[in-house]
């Protein structure tokens, strides 16, 4: 799959970002403005200014668009949520070269307000995705009582669950000991010669 480093930064910021959801995580993990710094801090959103209430609503709202689009049951449905999000945001393409990173192609639109600059970069993020007919890489994580979405990068699209660590080895411990308690309760093994020499 052809994307850029950027592509995969803002992917990143996104699935962050998404996880903060109660309905993702159980609980609001950006309930106030100072989540919201330490949010744009941890994912190095530059240009961002003083920011205020409003910014933070407008954040929890873009989330649930955004997650929309994790969960759009077409391309075609999905590509329409990405375009509304994109025109809304006045997204603006532009070169830069800031902070000594390399040449990279900003989307937001110089001086735009934090939901903005998020709806702008994560929703072109997420057209690349579209475009290189990748949607099934946007997921949510199989984990039963988890609803944190990822986006699978792996070769073989093969990434059932989330990053959070616990939920692929929580079920691979669950996996186990019922394996455990199956071994357990079951009546011994067939004799290994038993059906032997078909
Ligand atoms: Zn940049
Ligand atoms: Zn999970």
């Amino acid at each position: 799959m052809l994307i850029t480093h950027d592509t995969e930064c803002a992917l990143g910021m996104l699935v962050d970002l998404l996880n903060t959801a109660p309905e993702a995580c159980g609980q609001e993990e950006l309930p106030d403005l100072q989540a919201l710094r330490d949010f744009v801090v941890r994912r190095e959103i530059s240009d961002v200014g003083a920011l205020d209430q409003g910014d933070l609503e407008a954040v929890h709202t873009l989330r649930d668009r955004l997650r929309a689009v994790f969960a759009a049951p077409s391309t075609r449905a999905a590509a329409d949520l990405v375009n509304a999000l994109v025109a809304a945001a006045g997204t603006t393409p532009r070169l830069t070269d800031h902070d000594g990173h390399d040449w990279h192609m900003h989307y937001f639109a110089p001086g735009a307000a934090l939901v903005d600059h998020i709806a702008a970069e994560g929703g072109m993020a997420l057209g690349f995705i579209l475009v290189a007919d990748e949607r099934e890489r946007l997921r949510q994580c199989e984990a039963p009582d988890c609803a944190r979405v990822f986006v699978d990068l792996s070769r073989n699209r093969s990434r059932r669950y989330c990053d959070s660590r616990t939920c692929g080895n929580r079920l691979h411990v669950a996996a186990y000991r019922a394996r455990q308690r199956s071994a357990a309760d079951a009546p011994d093994p067939v004799p290994a010669s038993v059906g032997a020499g078909r």
